[in-house]
């Protein structure tokens, strides 16, 4: 596995830390006589420490928990759904980002709709789609917009234009997705034991390192705030370590060169000058109060719920445990359709769909053949 961590741009240095990470944790081993449990809380992380080969070769060392930060994982079926079921009126353009697009949703996918001939197209951008709007002013032009705190200043800044430019014709279908109210549900529900967190960069470059003094200050918890290069997310958990053995509850920015103490306050105010509060539904979790952000009333025009006021049903039940998937209560390995009834090519729920699924994570570099 260490040849993996040639992949490295540094492929020396991820070996050498490497080793001081195994050793740290063979102390933590025998001082308190089992693994150190680390949750990853985003998809890029999980995808990154599978890819690099750090998770398997670190898999006796240390347990690296997948959280809940992929964004497809945790939408639920109602939004896809939804989106077809707005596909399905007359003069309707969906859009939406790429991965949803084969998401299951409670009777088909994005893409069988599409098949079936409805207009929904995969933009890489929110802006994409206002465009879009722009170019087809006698059709209504939707956006799926999904994410945490890395996309939701992009899909306010989508709304700016929108708004600015007048655009009446644009809406946005918001399920976003909240760091802080998931990691609090999940430390208050114990369902799964947690030594300690690596945080991610990128959300981390929005939300500023302060925003984690919670984890101290009310769960003794520490974190080190990580990029995903391999060299710096065993840089990251080599420090993690550190702290656990010392007992010590503290956040380390470990990724300074570009997260502040205070995070990106511009985009800060652009999220809260659009969005407020919003209790959103977790996919497998159900609705937690507060844990994501939706258009303020003032901005009602550009809400896609209140636009179509639409009912859309209960989602179904099927044998996919993403939802214990994305609170690391269970591996992929553990559902009893990994790598059988479901494949990157079959996918039978978004874990396996997403590219930061923990499902996808495992059966593309973790699989055993
Ligand atoms: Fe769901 Fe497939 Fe993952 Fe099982 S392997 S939890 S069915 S996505």
């Amino acid at each position: 596995m260490l040849e993996i961590l040639n992949e490295s741009s540094n492929p020396e240095l991820s070996r050498k830390l490497l080793a001081k990470v195994m050793n740290l944790a063979n102390l933590y081993k025998d001082k308190y006589g089992r693994l150190p449990a680390i949750m990853e809380v985003c998809g890029s992380h999980t995808m990154a420490l599978a890819r690099t080969g750090i998770k398997k070769s670190l898999k006796d060392h240390v347990k690296l928990i997948s959280g809940p930060g992929c964004p497809v994982c945790v939408t639920d079926q109602k939004s896809i759904d939804a989106m077809i079921q707005l596909a399905e009126g007359e003069n309707r353009i969906i859009c939406t980002f790429g991965d949803m697009i084969r998401v299951p949703g409670t009777k088909r996918s994005l893409m069988e709709a599409k098949t079936e001939g409805r207009e929904i197209r995969v933009v890489y951008s929110p802006v994409d789609a206002v465009e879009i709007a722009k170019k087809h002013s006698d059709k209504e032009v939707v956006f799926l917009g999904i994410g945490f705190e890395t996309t939701i200043p992009v899909l306010t800044v989508a709304l700016k234009m929108a708004d600015d430019e007048g655009i009446t014709n644009f809406s946005m279908w918001l399920t976003t997705k909240l760091v802080e109210p998931i990691i609090r549900h999940l430390l208050e529900s114990e369902v799964v034991k947690i030594d300690g967190f690596l945080l991610p960069g990128h959300v981390s470059i929005v939300l500023g390192k302060n925003s984690y003094q919670y984890l101290v200050d009310e769960y003794q918890m520490p974190g080190v705030i990580s990029g995903f290069e391999s060299v710096e997310m065993l840089s990251s958990i080599y420090k993690l370590l550190q702290l656990l053995l010392q007992e010590k509850a503290e956040i380390i920015n470990d990724h300074r060169s570009i997260v502040t103490d205070k995070g990106n306050q511009v985009a800060q105010k652009l999220m809260e000058t659009y969005l407020t509060l919003s209790d959103e539904a977790w996919r497998g979790i159900g609705i937690i109060k507060n844990s994501g952000l939706d258009l303020r009333e003032e901005y009602a025009h550009l809400n896609a719920k209140k636009r179509f006021n639409m009912t859309v049903g209960e989602p179904r039940k099927t044998a996919c445990r993403c939802g214990e998937i994305i609170r690391g209560i269970i591996t992929p390995e553990e559902c009893s359709l990994f790598n059988k009834a479901c494949t990157p090519l079959h996918p039978i729920g978004p874990c396996m769909v997403s590219s930061e699924g923990t499902c996808a994570a495992h059966y593309q570099y973790m699989r055993e053949e």
